[in-house]
């Protein structure tokens, strides 16, 4: 399977990385650098650091690549617009890094 690094992202100073599966079949979905101990329920486009599809594209959502299981959705926060996907709670595991 092909790993997309994200072209658009930035190093998040203090973050740890988060290894995301999808929950049905395992595949790998994306790394990411997760801020703080706050409930993980969504990805900022620009802390993705790779994934199964290509990150310096929007997509309007995040599918399994191996099973097709819907991971995310794609939106826009509220609080500072920013580029994110929105993670569907059943839908994934994460593993820090
Ligand atoms: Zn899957």
């Amino acid at each position: 399977m092909e790993i997309f690094k994200n072209p658009n992202c930035r190093k998040i100073r203090g973050s740890h990385i988060l290894d995301v599966v999808c929950a049905q079949c395992k595949c790998f979905i994306a790394k990411y650098q997760k801020v703080g101990e706050t409930n993980f329920v969504k990805m900022y486009n620009d802390r993705i650091i790779e994934g199964c599809v290509d990150f310096s594209q929007y997509h309007g959502a995040i599918f399994c690549p191996n099973c097709g299981e819907r991971i995310a959705t794609r939106y826009v926060t509220k609080i500072d617009k920013q580029e994110a996907y929105r993670l569907v709670p059943s839908a994934f595991n994460k593993k820090r890094v």
